[in-house]
């Protein structure tokens, strides 16, 4: 068919080229198939078009359209969701990768980050400040989707959440407006995305706080994997002060270079460490972690904080389920289920990420933003590749039975770690009132789920007369 005859759903692809100054991206497009593509392997959906949207107004005309002709819409910032909810099949992507503008002030101490950066890019450019904002453990994650579901990374102990840094939004609600989103303007709306995910409109822009983070004590620090390594590990990063916050992947050893080959397969704590703070106060932290066994590799050293993310293989495209949880407590029994069962299967890759929280995250009231799991623990990713349909259900069952095994006390969910899990799991993230609180916005901002390619929160079916301050 040809480009300008084709269409997605009653939109004409010529009409949407002519409407917009961003790019559309068709079916007989040569780059069609890199462009539908996302990080995650395994998810081959086709969408009508991708429009490659260059500023605000491309962004309003695109949920405009999708709105009036009734097309599924996909947001896309970076691409990284577990579900691949950045790309649609059949529908439109909205895709905001070309908007990169940083609007840095230095002095004042904020930036201005359109959403189709990286959380790499924005880190790069504010690092040549000595400034940055916690973004999460991968570079090429984009700030849209880590943003708005909250955001747990490297500085998450010292400055919270990403979403904690976040000042204000420019938002385009589901009528194609506009809106500067702020704790004065649209207050309500300002809450909701601060955890809310992509439920409520799309983020053109997002106002930073941004924190002095010149040279950090960071990088990585494999150790052999014990039940009784894992479990010290996880008491000193709790009794550590704030400036450290630590993600450990208690996994196969992978065979990279640095790593030595005996060590190729065997199970190892691999952990990626951030002291944010004075240096030699940061390496007499580190001690004892360096302590707890002979490093495998110990590459933890003071470093520019924007150094935190190495470039990324492109081609990476892993398949993978995934499980996330909270943990109250990583004693000697658990740290025991979790090496033993990650000891029990083949897969080339299986993972327990274990992210200490606390900190500056436990410190905002868990009512402050849409992300409720404040005073929760232990932060949790269970992860392993599959290979094919086939290995996928095993693999499946596999990691069914290692979250029943370790589930304890805290029954909530992490939004940006969920995959393509059902309802339930999507309520897990937004315990209590924050459901409800967050379906009343979403009736008021977006009453006819436009956006539902998400982990979707279902508009309010009454507008309850208490949802009127936003
Ligand atoms: C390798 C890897 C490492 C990760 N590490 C971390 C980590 O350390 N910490 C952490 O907190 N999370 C982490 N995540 C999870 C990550 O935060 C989420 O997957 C996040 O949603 C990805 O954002 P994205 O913009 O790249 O993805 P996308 O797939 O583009 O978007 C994700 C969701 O957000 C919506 N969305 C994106 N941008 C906008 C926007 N501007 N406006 C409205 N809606 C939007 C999309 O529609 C989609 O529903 C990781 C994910 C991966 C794959």
């Amino acid at each position: 068919m040809h480009a300008s005859r084709s269409r997605a759903g009653a939109i004409s692809i010529s009409d949407l080229r002519a409407d917009l100054s961003g790019r559309v991206i068709a079916p007989d497009d040569a780059d069609y198939d890199q462009a539908r593509m996302v990080f995650y392997g395994g998810i081959d959906r086709r969408p009508a078009a991708i429009a490659r949207v260059a500023d605000a107004t491309d962004v309003a005309r695109v949920v405009s359209l999708a709105r009036e002709k009734g097309v599924q819409l996909a947001v896309r910032s970076g691409g990284h969701s577990l579900a691949g909810h950045a790309v649609s099949d059949g529908g439109i992507v909205l895709d905001l990768a070309d908007m990169k503008g940083l609007d840095i002030e230095a002095d004042g101490r904020t930036a201005w980050a359109e959403t189709g950066l990286t959380a790499a890019e924005f880190s790069t450019a504010t690092g040549a400040h000595g400034l940055g904002v916690g973004f999460g453990d991968t570079g090429s994650v984009g700030i849209g989707g880590i943003t708005l579901g909250g955001g747990v990374g490297y500085l998450v102990r010292k400055h919270g959440l990403t979403v904690d840094s976040l000042l204000a939004a420019d938002v385009v609600t589901a009528d194609g407006q506009l809106r500067h989103v702020d704790a004065e303007t649209h207050p309500e709306l300002f809450w909701a995305i601060r955890g809310g995910g992509g439920n409520f409109g799309v983020a053109t822009r997002f106002q930073y706080r941004l924190h002095d983070v010149g040279t950090i004590v960071g990088g990585m620090l494999i150790l052999p994997a014990s039940a009784d390594l894992v479990a010290s590990f996880v008491a000193l990063a709790e009794a550590a002060p704030d400036e450290l916050s630590t993600i450990a992947n208690i996994m196969p050893a992978p065979p990279m270079p640095f790593v030595p080959a005996e060590h190729h397969g065997k199970l190892v704590v691999m952990a990626l460490m951030a002291y944010a703070g004075d240096t030699a106060a940061g390496e007499r932290t580190l001690a004892p972690f360096r302590a707890l066994a002979t490093p495998i590799v110990d590459m933890v050293r003071p470093m520019p904080y924007r150094e935190i993310y190495p470039p990324e293989d492109e081609a990476y495209h892993p398949t993978a389920v995934a499980h996330t949880l909270f943990l109250d407590s990583v004693g000697r029994d658990v740290a025991d289920k979790i090496v033993n069962h990650l000891e029990s299967s083949d897969a080339t890759m299986r993972v327990a990420q274990l992210r200490v929280l606390g900190g500056q995250v436990a410190r905002v009231p868990a009512d402050a933003t849409a992300f409720a799991h404040r005073k929760s623990r232990v932060l949790v990713s269970l992860a392993v590749f599959y290979d094919g349909a086939e290995d996928r259900v095993i693999r499946q069952a596999w990691l069914n039975r290692f979250a029943s095994a370790l589930r304890q006390e805290d029954l909530g969910a992490y939004v940006n770690f969920l995959g393509d899990e059902g309802d339930e799991r999507v309520r897990a993230a937004y315990p209590g009132s924050t459901w409800d609180r967050l379906r009343a916005i979403k009736r008021r901002y977006d009453s006819t789920n436009l956006f539902r390619l998400n982990q979707n929160i279902p508009p309010a079916a009454e507008d309850p007369a208490t949802e009127a301050t936003g």
